[in-house]
């Protein structure tokens, strides 16, 4: 028995609990730590089980986010086994259940084959079922043997005209085969290494005169007799009563899959075609006839077999569609019901807006005008304000695309109808500068506002809690300090939480629980493509801002190894009265050491290159208030130049900036680059950026010329999407994303539109009466994690 089940089982706990990331502990990796404690146990029983196991658990950190879902079922099955073994006729009773029989029950498949499935992540039936090939091989369609072409897959049907076979003088057999049909002949070679005379005999006898023949193939030149021939022939020999289930290989639209060592098609073919002749009766179809019949959606079941051996490229397509609907549908139908729980709840403080109140007045002294897309964002919230269903909406916006003139809109609203506002930043810079910004755009109108940062002293700090408290303050604005305990609000009715991914549910929630039912606007500037953000936050409202303010100018952005170039640049500008930022990327995802990396270059700068000039530098390892204090000398202008590591990264509003370095660009994430690049270009001047690159492979040129193509946070995080895919792409700061087998969230955006109108309106007509299966739809794939708890 393990030694350390306890701490094996919280570790496995908080592995899922941030969704397989393989989380970094205090001395290892997630993976590295189950792995050892697996070793132990296997040293001392060999038990091919552990094996297993530790073999998964080498590979986990390179597996896809099903394929982790999948060994850490195993593992706690196992485990859970191991603590409490079965009776031994327990194991037959749950073969009925496709995730529970082990893999080793399907016909065709035992501890052998089984052993080298496990190495594929298939453990159990279910696993097998799904285990979809990675492309078909269309040998389904008759080609008469005068039409064949070179180069072609095809499939022959004809008989066996004539054959013959010898012994080459290297000892390979080879058996020639001529096989006729109405339109022509045609000769085919079979090879057999290591034959003699007797073995060769016998294989001959496998293609008897006059015998029909399938053979299946890629058509080929044979330069010796200038034919046209099949290279490496399948085939099988036809008796009238042939069936399906001989045919697996041959004649039909043949399944690929990935494969590892010892593990042949044929047998994985053969284990697939069982199990699902095994599970025919049990598979449910889970989405509701009326909306099958809508989108031409087939039985589960045969959604499955078709995906495995389709009877037509046709059918192939429908049941990929068919998977990818319900993936989507039952992901989304979680989401809706999320939705539509929190609109019950009906108790939210709600807001009206007169027509010559603060937020109509606020409106009309802005300097400029509100762009469509903002004026559409605070429709929707204003709307959103006055019903007593709590708002519950993301506002997805470009840098520099406004949101902030959106937000105090938001949190005036409550103003004006006597409430108190908060909005929450993850960074003290991005606090302060939300608080200056907030001053002066409604001082004017007498409207008091509050700071709680961590960095206030402690008479400030009572000061700002009084006022609150008491009522004076009107806007909260800071970073987690507001969540404090003795941080309390006189009437709290609106919250904004910005960069929301940075926070975490709980904390969110905290600072909404200061007030009584605040309506609450969770904001981001990192644009994610809308089929990824409705799938991690389709129980939420979106609002996207489209459009920059008029009169920007796009901010011209080159690829450039040349120091002399960018540093003539950054001269040119400073010249003008403007500023720069130079930006050094996380090395070894250490912010310790590349601060010091920013440190030489920043020495380097200031001594060699630009003796001239005040150059500043900024660095995550600086305290707080230093920070602070380097980026209002940069605001300034007390800095020609910043040094930087990416702690300058987000919302950070320095319009006197034109020029944006970023040396080893290339070890960015796209939407990374934007991010920084959104520093510049900040008011009507002409920004740079330059991404400093030496790398010279494709890949990095492909992704840095998209920077240089576009402007467009959204286009820019659609291609690194397409890039990276969704697990990459969101990093391990955002979970939560559905795990998908069929479906992508990428390619497929409009079976994605069309399950969640479906799942929404389910919803909305509370369908669940009538379905009632669909009620427990959160444990459809009811896995081995709870099982262990309990
Ligand atoms: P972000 O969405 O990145 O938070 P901000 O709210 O910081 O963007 O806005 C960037 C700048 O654009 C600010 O200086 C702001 O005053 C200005 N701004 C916002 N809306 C408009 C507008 N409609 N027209 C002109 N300038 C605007
Ligand atoms: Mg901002």
């Amino acid at each position: 028995m393990l030694e350390n089940i306890e701490l094996l089982r919280k570790a496995v706990e908080v592995e899922i609990k941030y969704s397989y990331i393989d989380i970094q502990g205090k001395k290892s990796t997630f993976s590295k730590f189950v792995k050892s404690e697996l070793l132990k146990e296997y040293k001392k029983t060999k038990a091919q089980k552990w094996q297993v196991l530790i073999e998964a658990m080498e590979r986990y950190s390179v597996e896809n986010l099903p394929a982790r879902r999948k060994i850490l079922n195993r593992l706690c099955k196992v485990i859970k086994d191991d603590i409490n073994p079965k009776p031994e006729n327990a194991e037959i009773k749950n073969i009925k259940l496709a995730n529970e029989c082990d893999v080793t029950y399907i016909k065709g498949v035992g501890p052998k084959v089984g052993y080298l499935l496990n190495k594929l992540n298939i453990f159990t039936a279910e696993d097998l079922l799904y285990f979809f090939p990675k492309n078909h091989i269309d040998y389904s369609s008759r080609t008469f043997i005068k039409d064949i072409k070179e180069g072609e897959t095809t499939t022959i049907f004809g008989y066996i005209k004539s054959s013959s076979a010898f012994v080459s003088k290297s000892n390979l057999g080879i058996i020639k085969v001529t096989v006729a049909d109405e339109s022509g002949n045609i000769e085919l070679d079979f090879f057999q290494a290591k034959a003699n005379r007797y073995v060769l005999e016998r294989t001959k006898a496998q293609f008897p005169l006059n015998a029909k023949i399938m053979v299946s193939g890629t058509v080929k030149f044979n330069k010796f007799n200038m034919h046209l021939t099949v290279d490496k022939p399948t085939y099988s020999i036809l008796n009238d009563d042939t069936q399906e289930s001989t045919n697996l290989n041959i004649g039909r639209i043949v399944p690929v899959y990935p494969l590892v060592e010892n593990l042949s098609i044929k047998t994985l073919r053969r284990a697939v075609f069982n199990a699902l002749e095994m599970y025919k009766q049990s598979i449910k179809t889970v989405v509701p006839d009326y909306i099958r019949n809508k989108y031409n959606i087939m039985e589960k079941f045969d959604a499955i077999r078709q995906m495995h051996f389709p009877s037509s490229m046709d059918m192939l397509h429908q049941a990929r569609f068919s998977l990818a609907f319900e993936e989507f549908f039952i992901s989304q139908l979680r989401l809706a019901k999320l939705k539509e729980l929190n609109k019950q709840i009906n108790n939210s403080v709600h807001f009206t807006v007169k027509p010559d109140g603060l937020v109509m007045n606020f409106i009309k002294s802005l300097p400029f005008k509100l762009t469509h897309a903002q004026m559409n964002a605070v429709n929707e919230i204003l709307n959103d304000m006055q019903s007593q269903e709590p708002m519950h909406r993301l506002l997805q916006g470009d840098v520099g695309s406004g949101k902030t003139v959106v937000a105090a809109i938001m949190l005036l609203s409550a103003v004006e109808n006597g409430y108190q506002g908060a909005i929450m930043a993850p960074t003290e810079i991005l606090a302060q500068q939300h608080y200056n910004t907030l001053v002066n755009m409604l001082a004017p109108l007498g409207i008091s506002i509050g700071l709680f940062i961590g960095s206030l002293n402690k008479k400030e700090k009572k000061l700002q809690e009084t006022n609150l408290f008491n009522g004076q303050t009107k806007i909260a604005v800071g970073t987690h300090a507001l969540i404090q305990e003795n941080v309390q609000f006189n009437n709290l009715g609106a919250v904004v939480v910005d960069e929301q991914h940075r926070f975490g549910v709980k904390q969110r929630s905290i600072l909404s629980k200061k007030g009584e039912a605040p309506q609450i606007l969770t904001m981001t500037a990192t644009p994610i493509p809308r089929t990824l953000a409705l799938s991690i936050h389709g129980d939420m409202d979106l609002t996207i801002i489209d459009e920059l303010p008029k009169g920007r100018k796009p901010i011209l952005t080159s690829i450039s190894n040349s120091k002399k170039q960018i540093y003539s640049l950054i001269k040119e500008e400073i010249k003008k009265g403007h500023q720069a930022y130079i930006v050094y990327p996380l090395i070894d995802e250490s912010e310790a050491l590349s601060a010091k990396a920013a440190t030489t270059e920043y020495e380097n700068l200031k001594t060699n290159v630009f003796p001239e000039l005040k150059i500043g530098l900024l660095h995550g390892k600086l305290k707080n208030a230093e920070k602070e204090s380097v980026m209002n000398d940069f605001k300034n202008g007390k800095f020609d130049i910043l040094v930087s590591t990416t702690v300058v990264e987000v919302g950070v509003d320095v319009p006197n900036a034109t020029v944006m370095v970023i040396e080893n660009a290339e070890r960015f994430g796209l939407s990374q680059l934007h991010q920084l690049r959104g520093r510049v270009g900040r008011s009507d001047v002409q920004s740079y950026c330059v991404l400093s690159s030496s790398s010279r492979s494709d890949d990095a040129k492909a992704r840095l010329g998209i920077m240089a193509e576009t402007n467009d946070g959204f286009v820019i995080a659609e291609r690194d999407l397409a890039l990276r895919g969704p697990g990459e792409f969101l990093g391990v700061r955002q979970s939560g994303l559905p795990d998908m087998i069929v479906a992508d969230i990428v390619k497929d955006t409009k079976i994605f539109e069309e399950a969640r109108y479906e799942a929404i309106e389910f919803v909305k007509n509370n369908k669940f009466e009538q379905y009632p299966e669909l009620k427990t739809v959160e444990n459809l794939r009811k896995n081995n994690f709870e099982m262990l708890a309990d």
